[in-house]
């Protein structure tokens, strides 16, 4: 089964227990291109109840062996599927781009290459991943083993598709779970393409299995009775309907990585070049269809003019970046799809009817497909919408602020808190100001970044558990105690 899949040879069919096959369901997935609005393929696999439960019997039936592979083997088959991927990259993100319409260079390529360092990533904890033992001088030798939870589950999102499958499915079988994917039915294609490559990289069948499917696809993941954890990114009210079947069927784990608003910080000390730099390319990166993206932009009064005259120049230079995907020098696409361009559309005409000033963008570009200007609000009412509802398009808002008290209360003042970053020349006030920030990750003189060795997630309702680094594996394991009587 050589890798040739194409836009000419789509992936269309569910991948379980390393073979390709229809699905039980008649229902499919239909997906259209961005850059123009034409159909792609409407008969794309929609998973239903019963190949939900053939996946999850072909990972229960792998996990006993999976889970006691030699550390080594189980390290060269991870290591071997991200070599695939990366020798692969190009068309995988081919098959991404057609459905998410980001560019390549600007994204494709990073992207898939963060799956594939993921994975060996991951693959280099399998044998440092150690337990812990407590000291026996009380007469019982304490061990604690880190247990894998069986089968366990990937439900992602359609803005960064590559990408998450690393990072859901790399700790889970690092970590000897068995794994089942769900890409989003707006970017089902290019997991579906993984299928050969993890046929290829040497995973036993069973172990690495992929549905494609809709909601009710991730409903049956999330409220099955034999899947341990469910790992999912996406918006906050999934997530939240995601715990509650989670508690209602079998209690099983849940990692949830949800939406944000994030505030950026700017002081009068900052450098200011480097402030505009961040913060304009933190809101049009993927079209602003990120969920760390720094969408909020607070800027103290004392540089506030000179700010606003430069962001809306680096803003303005930006939407002459947007454009079709495929041609050379475009690093901003469009907007996945039309339903969500007529949301972000809304937010942009009704910010305009009193909400904040618009200082730069809000128009179409074109007259097909999604592409938007880059577009910035000023003097925004704190309570409005735009204010405080995350837009998930290159939609920011601007305001200015007098002192570090008042800046910190109202970044804080959200139920989001994924991200947040301060821009400030003194480490005194960049520390003070990071630590009284309520989010999981936080800038310095930077913002909207990861990495992959640092716990990746958010406080509040922004999310639950965290992913990346040491916290990923954790996540997709449970303590066992083991205590030895030495005393008899
Ligand atoms: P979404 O919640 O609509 O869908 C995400 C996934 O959940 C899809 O695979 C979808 O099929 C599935 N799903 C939908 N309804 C479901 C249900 N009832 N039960 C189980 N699964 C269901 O989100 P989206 O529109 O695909 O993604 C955008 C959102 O994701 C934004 O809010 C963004 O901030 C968030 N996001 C968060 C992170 C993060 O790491 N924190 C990363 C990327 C995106």
């Amino acid at each position: 089964m050589a890798f040739n899949w194409s836009l000419k040879n789509l992936p269309k069919q569910i991948f379980i227990n390393n073979e390709y096959v229809d699905p039980n369901n008649s229902n499919k997935l239909t997906v259209y291109n961005p850059k123009d609005g034409s159909l792609i393929a409407n008969d794309i696999a929609l998973a239903g109840e019963a190949d939900v439960d053939a996946a999850v019997a072909a990972a229960e039936k792998a996990f006993p062996a999976w889970r006691k592979v030699a550390p080594t083997e189980r390290r060269n088959i991870m290591n071997k599927f991200a070599d695939l991927v990366d020798q692969h990259s190009v068309q995988i993100a081919e098959l991404t781009r057609a459905c998410l319409g980001a560019p390549y260079k600007a994204f494709g390529a990073f992207e898939v290459g963060m799956c594939a360092e993921v994975f060996r990533y991951n693959a280099g904890w399998i044998d440092k991943f150690g337990g812990e033992s407590w000291p026996q001088e009380d007469g019982f030798l304490k061990i604690v083993r880190n247990e894998p939870l069986g089968v366990t589950a990937g439900i992602v999102p359609w803005n960064g598709p590559v990408a998450s499958v690393g990072l859901k499915a790399a700790p889970a079988l690092a970590t000897g779970n068995c794994f089942i994917l769900k890409p989003s039915e707006k970017t089902p294609l290019s997991s579906l393409a993984l299928g050969t490559l993890i046929k290829e990289a040497g995973f036993p069948p069973g172990v690495f299995q992929i549905l494609s499917g809709d909601g009710s696809t991730g409903a049956l993941l999330a409220s099955h009775m034999r899947i341990r954890k469910v790992s999912f990114t996406g918006s906050i009210p999934t997530g939240k309907k995601i715990q509650e079947m989670a508690a209602k069927s079998n209690l099983k784990r849940v990692t949830l990585e949800l939406g944000g608003k994030s505030p950026a910080v700017v002081f009068d000390d900052c450098n200011l070049e480097n402030a505009v730099t961040w913060t304009a390319n933190a809101i049009t990166a993927n079209t602003g269809q990120v969920c760390f993206a720094a969408s909020r932009v607070y800027v103290q009064e004392g540089i506030y003019d000179q700010f606003i005259q430069k962001y809306k120049e680096a803003m303005q230079a930006k939407a002459k970046e947007v454009g079709d995907p495929n041609e050379d020098g475009v690093s901003i696409g469009p907007l996945i799809d039309e339903g969500q361009f007529k949301r972000v559309q809304g937010f942009i005409e009704r910010g305009q009817q009193g909400q904040g000033k618009l200082l730069v963008g809000g128009q179409r570009i074109g007259d097909k497909g999604y592409y938007l200007e880059p577009t910035v609000f000023t003097d925004v009412d704190v309570n409005s919408e735009i204010h405080c509802q995350e837009i998930f398009g290159p939609v920011s808002v601007v305001r200015s602020f007098k002192t570090e008290e008042e800046i910190i209360k109202l970044s804080n003042d959200t139920n989001f808190g994924l991200m947040a970053g301060v821009f400030t020349q003194d480490i005194n006030k960049a520390l003070r100001v990071a630590s009284d920030f309520d989010s999981g990750m936080v800038g310095v003189n930077c913002v909207s970044l990861m990495f992959q060795n640092t716990p990746f997630g958010g406080s509040k309702e922004s999310g639950l558990g965290r992913e990346c680094g040491i916290h990923a594996l954790r996540a997709f394991t449970e303590p066992k105690t083991i205590m030895v009587n030495l005393t008899y």
